[in-house]
């Protein structure tokens, strides 16, 4: 044994250790975290729902010179295209130079929806001097946290004439906002003896929206009716309309620095808006020529992916199809050639609840983009699980690129688990892993991330489409 310099070297040199990016970094990366966070915060703002999100993404494509792109199009190297899905989910591609049945397409797959409440398709009624809407969540919400916040109303409405009808009310200081009842505590006592999950039951997320009599006395429903009379003015529609629509309330929330350094950003929506934003920002500041790229912004991540604009959609593979046709190769050689980042964000070590933890394992905050090698719950069970070689691929890039990043899986081995759109892009034969930022209290109205993370996500993506 030698001494004890000799030690620390050879500790420092054979051990893995997982780097603070903040700490890493000099004053002008510094800098360059808290500027990119700024533009992140607008697209947080923009985009509260995947119509939203999706719009935003367009607009900032565009303003890259990005087109649209049709499907049946033929496309040749240097075009660079959006493909607006339903208006709910966007795929952006740049053509590159080099052979794909060589090179394959290099694709970033991360999701614009978030955790909400949806409204039912009759949602109005009126009870005890009040208005409410009826409500069915959307993804895995712990219902107790969307009690007595400020909500907004976001969505469309097709109406019976067939126009749609655009919806966003509580984001301007002006807007009224609505909300959702909670017991007083005063009579909460059996309440607060239950659990958690069923303190506050699906069936009881009912929304205030009103309170105001009609000024008639012979009709019924008085509340009701001036609800119903003031969104005929303001948007022409009647009850009925209601299903039509696609109306969510979500937090009335902006997305905000947290604490007095203002290293962190609270905010609804980081899953996966937090990695949506890198993903794209990633696409449309690479200057290459020779690589080909996809970014794929899917919708119903937190629902199973289903759905037309889900991440199981043939358009998926349609779009690939199509790009391999353009260029002369073969979409099966094309998809084996590829490799595919599936950028959605892990659980962040918390030292507010460490037992749910295995803290070698686990994104730890301000450590950089977290790859899991797999998700999945107890024994690996519907996880897409990463190749050697590929994670291989990647260390080697993200070592030669400077990207700070770390590994870890979401939380401890039957503690629980989760899963992403990873195996449903693995399906097609394209090696597939999940790369996202780790977030603090994920799917809670206000979720907060690190800028260190969310930055050096940035890089790991702009590294990858290199
Ligand atoms: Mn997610
Ligand atoms: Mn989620």
């Amino acid at each position: 044994m030698g001494n004890n310099s000799c030690g620390s070297k050879m500790l420092s040199e054979l051990s893995y250790k997982k780097t603070n990016v903040f700490e890493s970094a000099d004053a002008s990366k510094i800098k360059k975290i808290f500027d990119y966070s700024e533009g992140y915060k607008s697209f947080l703002n923009e985009g509260k729902t995947e119509r939203e999100a999706a719009e935003a993404a367009i607009k900032l494509a565009k303003q890259a010179g990005y087109t649209e792109y049709k499907l049946g199009e033929k496309v040749s190297a240097g075009d660079k295209k959006y493909y607006d899905h339903h208006g709910k989910s966007v795929y952006l591609f740049k053509v590159g130079s080099a052979d794909i049945a060589r090179r394959g397409i290099r694709i970033v797959a991360a999701h614009i929806d978030s955790p909400r409440i949806d409204l039912k398709q009759v949602p109005l009624y009126e009870d005890s001097g009040m208005c409410f809407f009826k409500t069915h969540y959307y993804g895995g919400i712990k219902k107790y946290q969307w009690t007595a916040i400020p909500l907004a109303l976001h969505g469309v409405i097709i109406r019976a004439d067939g126009e749609k009808v655009d919806v966003r009310i509580g984001e301007d200081e002006s807007d009224p906002v609505f909300y959702i009842n909670d017991l007083l505590p005063h009579l909460g006592k059996k309440q607060l003896a239950d659990t958690l999950e069923n303190a506050i039951r699906g069936e009881t997320l009912n929304v205030l929206t009103g309170g105001l009599p009609y000024d008639d006395d012979e009709v019924s429903d008085k509340i009701k009716l001036t609800v119903l009379s003031l969104l005929n003015d303001k948007y022409g529609i009647t009850e009925e309309d209601f299903i039509s629509s696609e109306l969510s309330l979500v937090p009335a929330f902006r997305a905000r620095d947290i604490g007095f350094d203002r290293a962190l950003i609270g905010s609804y929506g980081h899953d996966d808006r937090v990695c949506a934003y890198p993903a794209v920002t990633a696409l449309l500041d690479d200057d290459g020529t020779e690589g080909t790229t996809l970014v794929v912004l899917a919708d119903k991540e937190e629902i199973g992916s289903e759905s037309v604009t889900g991440m199981k959609t043939a358009l998926f593979t349609d779009i690939i199809d199509a790009i391999s046709a353009s260029c002369g190769k073969d979409p099966a050689v094309v998809r084996n050639a590829s490799m595919c980042i599936s950028a959605d964000v892990t659980a962040c070590f918390d030292p507010n609840f460490a037992e749910v933890y295995e803290k070698r394992n686990s994104g730890i905050i301000s450590c950089g983009a977290c790859m899991n090698k797999y998700t999945g719950r107890g024994g690996k069970a519907a996880s897409n699980d990463a190749s050697a070689e590929f994670v291989g691929f990647l260390r080697k890039l993200f070592r030669e690129n400077d990207v700070v990043w770390q590994t870890g899986e979401l939380g401890k081995v039957d503690e629980g688990g989760g899963g992403t759109v990873a195996m449903y892009i693995a399906a097609h034969n394209i090696e597939t892993v999940d790369i996202g930022v780790p977030v603090i209290s994920m799917h809670a109205p206000y979720e907060v991330v690190s800028k260190a993370d969310v930055y050096s996500t940035y890089e790991a993506f702009r590294a990858f489409i290199k």
